[in-house]
């Protein structure tokens, strides 16, 4: 283990001698092979079940009393009302067994099926269950956690919901009035409007996705009545993109043929594929390309992006390509519309799915090809609950159905290049724009120098003026949204903060809200410090809002489009300002990390990022992979049509070796030497590595809970001989405190895999046996991202 991950300065609290009761929860049995031998009850026929529930293991169950046909058609994969305590809950049938441990006295039965044949075939629930092991999550919860939420609640799978219902669809005058922004009309009906505005956005909507939405059947019928809308036939429901002529495909210049053929050799068995190209080479394109093949041969394909990268953009050209067998599934979608999607997929009837991270598990019935775009993206990661990599089980998917998979990235993660050379992956390279584009150059610009306002330099202001004179486009990238990251007072060094988790809340000028970004808190901007009267108040650093008016000020001639998560709440405001955007005409694309990845703006020829030398002063091993990755990926933003792009980093530390490293030398340079660092450090993906995270209300509980842990996880590893097992911590987690919750994290690590799986086996069965404190919540979290 590394002398920088043992040399934590932050652990002091943790090493405090412990007050004596360390062990409240000292009962704890750590060893492997808890198994002891249970009496076995026999039975006929025993349903074994799952529950969405935190306990890691099946529920047992006496078949429902239902006739011998009904029971002789039972199936693994069906689901089931059952008792549980005294409500009536959904479970589902994973095994039919003929013993339990529970005696016949104790045993409950099951009251009726939900379903009259498998949700999904055993194939998929023995994926679950890999799952399920694997993250170390109980398989109830992981099981449950895939389904869409309808189905959870017991929901008829039978027939989509959709096709039964009435659709609604913009009439004429209906489309007239509100593509001409003319909506004033009912400027008294915001919700008429908002209606309206949602048909013309979607083009058919059923009346159950419009309730879900909150609109009721009354306004409908008033907008019917005045002519505004009217119905739609069924079939016409999202099919509407269907009769559109399906765009031919590019000719594939010599890296991309070479690409497409690798995979196109392959396409019957399983292989990972990592398409290194830069930004701009045509990655999309060979997507494209290969979906098409997988299409002709009858199968379906599986297209995963990351979050904000299912962009109105991206859809149209997977659109344009394919016409209307495309299934889109992303994060804003409706209840009633996300089980109708997953039905649509299961039945068959969508040929290509494109979705982020949860659309992994969407049922695939021909699943032939899977692609997973900028692979690299963080946002593969669930953050809470079951802890998956949408990454990592695209390829457990892939293996299993024994098909191909592509990750894409001209960022690739450093994970996945170590196994491009361990020779685990193929490694596929487009070294070269498509069309004839070059890399755009980049300048680091100093912030130290006299600063023009709101921390944008000079040099930033005076090449932004010119690539707009020269009729281009600017992208000034910022990840900080709001207007301000903190509001003080000068007087008395009083600092705005989140009173649920400790950090500074960002001043928002809508509504005057102080607003923290990791609960969502919000409060009024105070007219004066709390603290001591004075009066006003000051912000400090800059938002997306701050700097959209000072770039206002500065370019006076040009709209200024500001990207990010509130400037795009509304529904299609996002699509409105991407096509301003793509129509070419000179402009300031002001934006986070919503603008850096997947768009192509020919026009765009300047790039300037303004903080993303952050990670130079962040103690996460990962901080330089993540820099360079988004210098990169912004970067690449510029440049991609006939004009050069021209790049500028802004930061305080121009001379940092790592700023001048990521600037000059390619992106697979920079990782191949992060990645022989890693190595010396032995630090993933050199090793593998697990996190055991504790979070409670009260710091004190938190400390003794976790040394305690420490001490039992330290004991065991020795009885069990498994000194390879590091443990590092416990110490404060990135964020310390969230939502009044004080948090905590042990990190162990093992270069040898297998061990570290069967530890954190014997550490689950361990926690699950044994009830950790009240108000503590521990979890594990393999292959965690959010290490320091
Ligand atoms: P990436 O996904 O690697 O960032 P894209 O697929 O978006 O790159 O391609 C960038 C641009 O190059 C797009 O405008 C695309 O239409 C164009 N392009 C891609 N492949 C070709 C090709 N073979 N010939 C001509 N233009 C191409
Ligand atoms: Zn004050
Ligand atoms: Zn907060």
């Amino acid at each position: 283990m590394s002398e920088r991950a043992r040399d934590n300065t932050r652990q002091s609290a943790f090493d405090k001698p412990s007050a004596g009761s360390v062990l409240a929860w000292k009962r704890i049995e750590w060893r492997i092979n808890t198994d002891y031998n249970r009496s076995m009850h026999q039975y006929p026929c025993v349903y074994r079940c799952a529950i969405q529930s935190p306990l890691n293991r099946l529920f047992d169950y006496l078949p429902p009393q239902a006739s011998t046909s009904v029971l002789s058609q039972a199936r693994p994969g069906m689901r089931l009302w059952v008792p549980f305590g005294r409500r009536r809950i959904v479970a589902i049938l994973l095994e039919i067994a003929q013993s339990s441990e529970i005696a016949p006295d104790k045993l409950r039965t099951a009251e009726q099926f939900i379903d009259q044949r498998p949700l999904l075939d055993e194939s998929y629930f023995q994926f679950f269950q890999w799952v399920a092991d694997y993250y170390h999550h109980p398989v109830g919860d992981t099981v449950f956690g895939f389904l869409p939420s309808l189905l959870r609640k017991g929901r008829n799978a039978d027939t989509t919901i959709a096709s039964t219902e009435r659709t609604w669809q913009l009439s004429r005058h209906g489309q007239g009035l509100i593509s001409d922004n003319n909506d004033r009309v009912l400027k008294r009906a915001p919700k008429q409007s908002q209606l309206l505005r949602a048909l013309l956005e979607q083009g058919v909507l059923t009346q159950a996705e419009l309730a879900d939405s909150g609109f009721s059947a009354s306004i409908t019928k008033t907008l019917s009545d005045k002519g505004l809308i009217e119905p739609a036939s069924p079939s016409k429901h999202r099919k509407s993109d269907a009769n559109k002529s399906a765009e031919v495909h590019l000719q594939a210049n010599p890296e991309q043929a070479l690409a497409i053929d690798a995979v196109a050799a392959h396409m019957d068995s399983y292989r990972c594929f990592l398409l290194h190209g830069i930004t701009g080479s045509g990655k999309t394109e060979v997507y494209l390309q290969l979906i098409k093949r997988c299409l002709q041969a009858g199968k379906q394909a599986l297209v995963l992006v990351p979050e904000i990268g299912l962009t109105p953009q991206m859809l149209d050209r997977f659109q344009r390509r394919f016409g209307g067998h495309i299934l889109a599934l992303n994060s804003g979608m409706t209840d009633v519309q996300r089980l109708n999607a997953w039905l649509t997929a299961r039945n068959g009837d969508a040929h290509i799915v494109i979705g982020t991270r949860s659309a992994l598990l969407a049922p695939l019935p021909a699943l032939g090809l899977i692609i997973v775009d900028e692979e690299h993206d963080s946002s593969y990661k669930q953050q809470d609950g079951l802890r998956y990599s949408a990454r990592d089980l695209a390829i457990k998917r892939a293996q299993l159905n024994d098909i191909p998979v592509l990750l894409g990235s001209a960022t690739p993660s450093l994970e996945s290049l170590a196994n491009a050379t361990q020779g685990k992956y193929n490694l596929l390279a487009l070294t070269e724009r498509a069309g004839g584009a070059l890399p755009p150059q980049i300048n680091l610009s100093d912030c130290n120098e006299p600063f023009a306002a709101d921390g944008l330099a000079f040099t930033v202001i005076d090449a932004a003026r010119r690539h707009l004179k020269e009729g281009a486009q600017v992208l000034i990238f910022i990840n900080r949204r709001g207007f301000a990251p903190s509001l003080l007072c000068s007087q008395c060094g009083w600092i705005a903060k989140c009173a649920a988790c400790e950090v500074r809340m960002t001043a928002h000028l809508m509504g005057n809200q102080l607003i923290c970004h990791h609960c969502e808190q919000r409060e009024l901007w105070p007219k004066q410090c709390p603290s001591c009267q004075h009066q006003p108040l000051q912000t400090l650093g800059s938002g997306t809002q701050k700097l959209e008016q000072t770039l206002e000020h500065h370019f006076p001639d040009v709209p200024v489009i500001r990207v990010d998560r509130d400037s795009t709440q509304r529904k299609g405001s996002l699509h409105s300002k991407l096509a301003m955007a793509q129509s070419g005409e000179p402009c300031v694309l002001l934006g986070t990390q919503m603008l850096a990845k997947g768009h192509h703006f020919p026009k765009l020829s300047m790039v300037a990022i303004l903080d993303a030398d952050t990670a130079l002063y962040s103690s996460d091993y990962r901080g330089p992979e993540r820099m360079a990755q988004t210098i990169t990926q912004v970067a690449g933003r510029a440049g991609r049509g006939d004009r050069p792009g021209e790049v500028y980093v802004q930061s305080q530390l121009p001379n940092h070796p790592l700023l001048i490293q990521i600037t000059t030398d390619s992106y697979a340079e920079f990782a191949n030497r992060l990645l022989e660092e890693r190595s010396a450090l032995a630090l993933p993906p050199f090793s593998k590595s697990a996190a055991l995270l504790g979070e409670h209300r009260a710091l004190e509980e938190l400390l003794e809970c976790m040394r305690t842990l420490r001490h039992n996880v330290e004991q065991s590893l020795a009885t069990q001989g498994l000194g390879d097992v590091m443990t590092v911590g416990p110490v404060p987690a990135p964020m310390p405190r969230k939502s009044n919750r004080f948090r905590a994290q042990m990190i162990l690590y093992s270069q040898q895999p297998g061990t570290l799986h069967r530890y954190l086996s014997s550490l689950r069965t361990a926690l699950d046996k044994n009830t950790p404190p009240r108000g503590m919540r521990l979890a594990i979290d393999v292959d965690p991202i959010d290490t320091n």
